[in-house]
């Protein structure tokens, strides 16, 4: 990765901004060596703190994007001037584009029975063309990788969009990576939720705000137990330079 790395709580995140990442994923293709995307957000951080296993799956990725307005925020103390944040709900769609004009295929594996279609037909209808190598609600358990595994290698794709949630789809992803084979796996959270008009996304105005976290707050409130780490992350990372 030609990229400069920053650390954020000693957790490693690429100086890279969106149009970064999709060459990135563009060359893993050409390259066809398996890669890994995390998006790093700062409930990440907070939980490689304490979770080492976590972290190592988070320092093994092949490339790192800064999710969220406290990354960007560290990310600035650091004098790294990533602009926007590279999140998965936004990287799902640009490397559609780069699929559908590339030629390259993708496959949809997470969310409920029936999503991942739903997300798929819309992805195409935005950019017409677009190869889907297939779709699976599947599952983030360990004793389904086998057999999830093998449908997911035989369909070929070239992209791979996992929607277990965080972090249930960056450990699936780790540890199937090598046996996939696949050049781009990056997990997704809820996009297929979003663009299937199962959920509906923050106003464009809060995007740009920072405020994303909010608008989740007020539409999952029981989110609040993950978020209950950010106040700690916003006097950590701000604080404290290693
Ligand atoms: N999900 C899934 N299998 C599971 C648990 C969750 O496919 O066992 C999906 C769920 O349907 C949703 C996504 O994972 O589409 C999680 O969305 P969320 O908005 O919570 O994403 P996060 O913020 O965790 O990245």
């Amino acid at each position: 990765v030609p990229a400069r790395t920053f650390h954020v709580l000693t957790v490693p995140i690429d100086d890279i901004d969106e149009a970064g990442a999709i060459e990135f994923a563009r060359e893993s293709i050409d390259a066809g060596v398996p890669r890994h995307i995390v998006t790093v957000n700062a409930e990440y951080v907070m939980r490689a703190r304490q979770d080492c296993k976590f972290r190592s799956i988070i320092e093994a990725a092949e490339l790192r994007t800064a999710d969220g307005a406290g990354i960007l925020l560290a990310a600035r103390k650091r004098g790294f001037k990533i602009r926007r944040r590279v999140g998965g709900s936004d990287l799902i769609w640009r490397l559609s584009e780069l699929a559908a004009e590339r030629g390259f295929s993708v496959f949809l594996l997470g969310a409920a029975p029936g999503v991942a279609e739903l997300t798929a037909d819309k992805l195409r209808e935005a950019y017409p063309g677009l190869k889907i190598a297939g779709t699976e609600s599947g599952s983030p358990a360990p004793e389904a990788d086998r057999e999830q595994v093998e449908r997911v290698r035989a369909a070929k794709p070239d992209i791979l969009f996992v929607a277990f949630g965080s972090p249930a789809q960056d450990f699936w992803i780790a540890r199937n990576k090598v046996q996939l084979g696949i050049p781009v796996c990056i997990g997704v959270g809820g996009s297929f939720d979003y663009i299937a008009g199962i959920a509906r996304r923050a106003p464009v105005w809060m995007q740009n705000a920072g405020l994303d976290w909010l608008w989740r707050l007020s539409r999952q409130p029981w989110r609040w137990r993950r978020m209950r780490v950010l106040p700690q992350f916003a006097i950590l990372s701000l604080t404290r330079m290693d």
